[in-house]
């Protein structure tokens, strides 16, 4: 079968989650039909499993798995109520399928669900569930659940970034990475830590593109490179959407609030990944979280443009740091030497 019929097979099989919000079970039977259909180029990896039961899933696209590059980490759905990260999750995997010259140069590592117990909830009992479902030893609903984006061992339990009340929506948790879905992401983090050259955390809403940290407002020392990239992603959603949706780029701290033990923290702060982002998506219904199905084709293609762009200042930014003859930093404004 032709390369093309072969895509546009995929594309009029699979296409669901361009106008729907697919259920959990649908998502794992497109990841490991796309293992099916490309071995060459397409692995899932279970990398762990919810307090529920289900397998956590993440597919890795790769110009030629036989050799790996260096790669982009994309988290979505941390947050159970943030359907449209998943979906915009989803559609980058399949502009990936569909356009090979994106994953030429950087190889990437999807999780399009990092807590599915949480979202599969949040479609059949409570659409505004932020937590996973830990039952955290009580039969009271409001006490459940850890907020899996302060559980991580960065500035764990720091104050007032989360908190250790159950009810909290930001509860961390009983300890760092006591949950088995930041366990999941943490481990990834160690397995591939030396490919990892971006990492982003898709949330809504706010549309912000934020880098660490969150724990504090100090600046991170290399912001002028954090926030270059950033404008390059911001800048790409522009032409591709014609419209400017007035994307800020800055610290957590400094644009939402206080975070503590988040994935963006973790990414820089225990794995120096220079390059780490929380990127909040456009706002959706009342609450900001309830999008409506008509926006999924829209964010899912501009911030598929945007990270797209991301990948490439990155790419470039390692290739001129590898070759000695170059300067070290590619931007104009930082003087200051690269430490990382
Ligand atoms: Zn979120």
């Amino acid at each position: 079968m032709s390369r093309k019929r072969k895509s546009r097979l995929i594309k009029n099989a699979y296409a669901f989650f361009y106008y729907r919000f697919p259920r959990y079970r649908e998502i794992e039977c497109y990841l490991r039909m796309l293992a099916q259909q490309f071995p060459k180029k397409v692995r899932v990896e279970r990398i762990g499993e919810t307090i529920q039961g289900r397998d956590i899933h993440m597919i890795i696209i790769s110009r030629n798995l036989k050799k790996p590059q260096n790669c982009v980490l994309i988290e979505a759905g941390i947050h159970a109520r943030e359907w449209i990260t998943i979906s915009t999750a989803l559609i980058f995997i399949d502009h990936l399928i569909r356009i090979p010259r994106l994953s030429s140069t950087m190889d990437f590592y999807i999780i399009p669900c990092l807590n599915p117990d949480g979202y599969e909830y949040s479609h059949v009992e409570d659409r505004l569930w932020r937590k996973n479902m830990n039952t955290n030893q009580t039969e009271v609903k409001e006490c459940q659940g850890v907020d899996l984006n302060r559980n991580f061992p960065f500035m764990f339990g720091r104050h007032p970034g989360s908190s250790k009340d159950r009810s909290s929506f930001m509860y961390h948790g009983k300890y760092a990475l006591s949950e088995p879905e930041s366990k999941a992401l943490a481990n990834t983090f160690c397995r591939y830590r030396k490919l990892i050259k971006l990492f982003i955390s898709l949330h809504c809403h706010g549309n912000l593109i934020m880098f660490p940290w969150g724990y504090t407002e100090h600046p991170i020392e290399d912001r002028c490179d954090l926030v270059d990239c950033g404008f390059a992603c911001k800048q790409a959603m522009k032409k591709e959407s014609g419209i400017d949706r007035g994307f800020k780029i800055g610290s957590i701290s400094k644009l939402m609030y206080y975070t503590s033990g988040s994935t963006t923290d973790y990414a820089r702060g225990c794995h120096n990944i220079k390059f780490a982002y929380t990127i909040e998506l456009q706002s959706g219904g009342k609450s900001g979280f309830t999008h409506s199905t008509r926006k999924i084709v829209e964010i899912g293609t501009e911030v598929v443009t945007g990270i797209g762009a991301m990948a490439r200042f990155v790419h470039k930014y390692y290739k001129k740091k590898d070759n000695p003859t170059k300067p070290k930093c590619i931007t104009t404004k930082c003087k200051r030497p690269k430490t990382w």
